[in-house]
């Protein structure tokens, strides 16, 4: 599955982080980032297992900004 991240526009909940620590990690600026992705524009784009899905879900529908997608 794929992930897309705007993290330009990230508030630095961390709810992300605690969804699926797996996929994303808060960095020294305070702000979420993937742990593997390619910048394209805007987004980090980054790959997810399947059975993630549902960590990634929550993450994604939590994300109080809505810059996470997942699809
Ligand atoms: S849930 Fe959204 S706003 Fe909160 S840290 Fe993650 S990306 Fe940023």
């Amino acid at each position: 599955m794929k992930i897309r991240h705007k993290k330009n526009e990230c508030i630095g909940c961390a709810l992300c982080e605690q969804e699926a620590p797996e996929y994303f990690t808060m960095d020294e600026e305070g702000m979420a980032t993937l742990h593997k992705f390619t910048q394209i524009g805007v987004f980090q784009h980054g790959q997810g297992l399947e059975i993630d899905r549902p960590a990634l879900k929550r993450a994604a529908e939590g994300c109080p900004v809505n810059i996470i997608h997942v699809d």
